[in-house]
């Protein structure tokens, strides 16, 4: 099917993004990316913006900044870059590994950090990530200006954020691997590279004494949105091991698969932690 009839606008900067927005109180102005998602759901006349305005170009949002505990994105980072750089695999592994497992390579080169986290997909790999990492995602808009969410208050259900109309994600902060800490991410698909039927990705942090001093998790395909597992003080200063990880994989994992799925990737996180696993 060919898409709805509509207009097209070529942006030429963040502040013509937001006033092509803010020039559209109906909200029948939609914004394209990468296009990896909006164009199907447009040729299958699910979408039916009016107007498109096409933000692919702007390399102002296609930088990534490396700070001393944090990594900012730029909502135009492709899947690829996230995927392929090395500052990416260094200091956010979780997300190089969780961006490998998006769709195809065609698709990873165009799809963007933003387009993904707007999107919204319960089942997508990124915002799992964010959500998991802590991630605050920085949205702007003509009429209130700049204002970080955090990930795990982005999501707010199926396809759904915490957006308003006249709002584009700009940047992501994503707090940055530290000494002591181990990551891990899994996920069950019929095959690489299709949607995920369970997954979860997960930050442990061990004390000097190697007991359990943080654990962080999220799961994908377990609910309306990527899930945040909260994992409770009483496991603080726990002796980490298998059994520990069944245990917390059973009681927030989400029978059966995303139990399995979150147990896995705390053994991961252990084994990267204790430097036995690169
Ligand atoms: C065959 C196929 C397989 C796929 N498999 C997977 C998969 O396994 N896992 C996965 O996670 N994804 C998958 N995807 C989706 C892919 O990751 C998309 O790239 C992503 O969901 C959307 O990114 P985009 O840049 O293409 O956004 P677009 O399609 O351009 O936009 C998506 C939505 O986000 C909005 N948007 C885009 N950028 C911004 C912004 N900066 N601020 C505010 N709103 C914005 C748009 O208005 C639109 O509503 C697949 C896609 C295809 C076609």
């Amino acid at each position: 099917m060919k898409p709805a009839r509509f207009d097209y606008h070529r942006a030429r900067g963040v502040a013509d993004v937001l006033g092509a927005l803010a020039d559209d109180p109906s909200g029948e102005t939609k914004v394209l990316a990468g296009g990896q998602s909006l164009v199907t759901l447009m040729n299958l006349r699910l979408a039916r913006p009016a107007r498109l305005v096409d933000i692919g170009g702007l390399s102002e949002l296609d930088r990534v900044f490396d700070d001393v505990d944090r990594v900012v994105l730029g909502a135009l980072v492709r899947h690829r870059t996230l995927e392929t750089d090395p500052l990416i695999s260094t200091r956010l592994p979780l997300v190089a590994a969780a961006a490998r497992h998006i769709g195809h390579v065609g698709i990873r080169n165009r799809g963007t950090v933003g387009g993904s986290l707007a999107h919204a997909d319960p089942a997508a790999e990124l915002p799992m990530a964010m959500v998991a990492l802590g991630a605050v995602v920085h949205v702007e808009s003509a009429a209130r200006g700049r204002r970080p969410i955090p990930a795990e208050r982005f999501f707010v259900s199926h396809f759904t954020t915490a957006l308003a109309p006249d709002e584009i994600i700009t940047w992501v902060e994503v707090p940055a691997l530290r000494p002591g800490q181990g990551w891990g991410f899994v996920e069950y698909a019929p095959r690489h590279g299709d949607f995920a039927t369970a997954g979860a990705g997960c930050v442990l942090t061990l004390d000097a004494g190697g007991r359990v001093s943080g654990i962080r998790a999220a799961l994908l395909a377990a609910a309306d949105r990527p899930l945040l597992v909260s994992v409770p003080d009483e496991v603080l200063g726990e002796r980490p091991g298998e059994r520990l990880w069944e245990r917390l994989g059973r009681r927030w994992g989400r029978a059966p698969l995303g139990a399995e799925a979150l147990a896995e990737a705390l053994c991961a996180a252990h084994r990267r932690a204790v430097g036995e696993d690169a």
